[in-house]
């Protein structure tokens, strides 16, 4: 049993077999095999390395001929590995002596070579790992043929191990089927963490290097409310999580109960609680959590496996789609495009990331900006910047919004603010596209109410000049932390620096609440701070009355909300904000929210 630590990003637990992406991208079937199958194991065994090694040869004199000898000895490497009696000899040990499916044995004897190249010292052979993982999916794919599974349909659930996921691949995970997954690389707030919240599997992201050491089949644990992966579990271990499994269970149901009532502090003082959405379906689960309203809909997912930008009416129809679940009267915070750095970003454009549900294609075809890579995609032509430079993109998300504007309470936020001036000329762009649809004589509410995120810190710095021109605010922790400490969101390797109770947000968070009563003005919380019911008394006690939270988080903090006092949370804040470390924030704010709520964190 081996136990790997990472970052917990959706709670809950699952037990099952691992599909390591990295390597095969399909199932291994399955992990024993009776004394009977054997000799047939060890023949299939023979003809897979035959057909791999015959076709790493056509590779090699392929690419000799194209490119050259020294190329073509790549190929001549791999031709040399499969042919090596030692390997076949160590695979079909595995199959005689513990009776393993040759597939099975095939990658756990990739593994523990890949694993001994990783480890020697300086690092020059890592590269090479990656050849072993070529050659063990070439045996793999002749093992397994036509029967193997892809992710797209497999028939039992796995539990999805990876270097990494990209926010689309994560979207595509069929919750139904992959029970869970854990990646080594990805941090707390990445768009990954988040798309794994609204699927509402558990995950772990960070756990630094383990590929290695897993093989397709094996079982694993991950558990997502210590961001733990557990390796191969001892009897005990898997028994003792199958009780954590139930127990959290009950725990969730019991959570829902507190679905219909009102998030209220026990003096009587009432929060909003909305959700934030990445796709129209969640409208619907995000009711049924009890949320009041839509206080983030994160737009670019509209993005995701298109392979060109959405037109007018597809826009529409998501928006329409998210009214009439939530009905006329429930607010919906539209926001606008929010694309670039690690979010749908455009491929084939030079710009190096993750592309728009493995594509390929560039769905901003149109935009025909970037002609090169962007050293700093995070401080690039990114979000709001990106739209202010393609005004047909811009405007056409706008008119959809104005359009859906006339069926139900929709407000619209720009996101990435850092000017005033930029603020300026995106309602200069919806005052024109106002006058463009007066003209055509289509229905849309002339008093849209128009609001700004702050999550750059130079915006939570200008609040105040801020608040004189929207209706209201909402504060993304996600970016502005990241912009604040000057540590990734997807970096698991700065994750300690980045915090939401550092003193330095803290008072970033302070500042915008007083710029905004000063004007009164409302202002959201709507980064993962806001669901994370460490923070919740810290948040009331600075001012805040409204929560934006991924659905599946809401009556955890609801719960903290009825459990705690204004008068309780405004001391608990100003604790906190005298406090010179984000450890001693976090560590303060855990001991005040375990003494109102013991279980909290359990
Ligand atoms: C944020 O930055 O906190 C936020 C809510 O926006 P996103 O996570 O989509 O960048
Ligand atoms: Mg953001």
């Amino acid at each position: 049993m081996e136990i790997k630590r990472g970052i917990a990003v959706s709670p809950g637990v699952a037990i099952g077999p691992a599909l390591v992406l990295d390597s095969e991208w399909f199932r291994i079937p399955q992990r024993g095999i009776p004394s009977s199958q054997i000799d047939s194991e060890c023949e299939r065994l023979q003809h897979a390395l035959g057909q791999a090694a015959a076709e790493t040869r056509a590779n090699q004199e392929a690419v000799t001929a194209k490119l050259g000898p020294q190329y073509g000895a790549i190929f001549a490497a791999h031709t040399l590995m499969l042919t090596d009696p030692a390997l076949s000899r160590e695979i079909e040990t595995l199959i005689r002596n513990e009776h393993h499916a040759v597939a099975y044995a095939v990658s756990r004897v990739m593994r523990r070579y890949a694993k001994a190249l990783e480890s020697i010292e300086g690092g020059y052979l890592a590269d090479r790992v990656a050849d072993l993982f070529d050659i063990e999916k070439r045996i793999l794919r002749n093992l397994l043929g036509q029967r193997r599974e892809q992710l797209c349909d497999l028939s039992e659930p796995v539990i999805v191990l990876a270097h990494d996921l990209t926010p689309s691949e994560t979207a595509a995970l069929d919750p139904q089927r992959v029970h869970a997954f854990a990646t080594e690389a990805g941090g707390r707030a990445s768009h990954t963490a988040i798309v794994a919240g609204i699927l509402d599997i558990p995950s772990v992201v960070g756990l630094g290097g383990f590929i290695t050491d897993v093989s397709g089949g094996d079982v694993v644990i991950v558990d997502g409310h210590h961001g733990l992966l557990i390796i191969d579990p001892d009897e005990e271990t898997r028994e003792r999580y199958e009780h954590v499994r139930a127990s959290f269970r009950s725990h969730e149901s019991q959570l829902q109960e507190l679905r219909h009532l009102p998030a209220e502090t026990r003096d009587g003082v009432r929060v909003a609680m909305l959700g934030n959405i990445e796709f129209p379906q969640e409208s619907a689960p995000c009711l049924e959590r009890g949320a009041e309203g839509v206080g983030l809909y994160r737009t670019e997912f509209l993005y995701l496996g298109k392979q060109s930008d959405p037109t007018e009416e597809e826009h529409l129809e998501a928006y329409l789609t998210v009214l009439r679940t939530m009905g006329a009267n429930r607010p919906v915070v539209i926001r606008t495009l929010d694309l670039g750095a690690d979010k749908f970003l455009p491929r084939g454009n030079g710009v190096a990331g993750n592309g728009v549900g493995g594509t390929g294609v560039s769905p901003l075809g149109s935009v025909g900006l970037r002609a090169s890579p962007e050293r700093n995609p995070f401080l690039g032509l990114r979000s709001v910047r990106l739209c202010l430079r393609n005004l047909t993109l811009f405007k056409t998300q706008m008119r959809a919004i104005l359009r859906a504007s006339a069926f139900g309470d929709v407000r619209i936020m720009f996101p990435m603010i850092s000017t005033l001036l930029e603020l300026r000329q995106c309602k200069m762009i919806l005052a024109e596209v106002k006058e463009d649809l007066e003209e055509e004589g289509i229905a849309f509410n002339p008093q849209l109410p128009v609001g700004t995120m702050i999550e750059v810190p130079s915006a939570a710095i200008l609040a105040e000049q801020l608040a004189r021109e929207v209706s209201f605010f909402s504060i993304g922790t996600n970016d502005l932390i990241q912009y604040t400490l000057a540590a990734d969101r997807n970096n698991e390797t700065v994750s300690t620096l980045y915090s939401p109770g550092d003193p330095s947000v803290l008072r970033l968070i302070e500042r915008v609440v007083q710029a905004a009563a000063k004007h009164n003005l409302a202002v959201n919380v709507c980064g993962e701070m806001s669901g994370d019911p460490l923070y919740t008394m810290l948040l009331l006690g600075l001012g805040i009355r409204q929560l934006s939270v991924t659905p599946h988080g809401i009556p955890a903090i609801k719960r903290v909300i009825r459990s705690t006092t204004v008068e309780e949370s405004v001391a608990a804040a100003q604790e906190a904000m005298r406090l010179e470390t984000a450890r001693d924030v976090n560590n303060y704010l855990r001991e005040q929210t375990r003494r109102i709520l013991p279980e909290v964190f359990e």
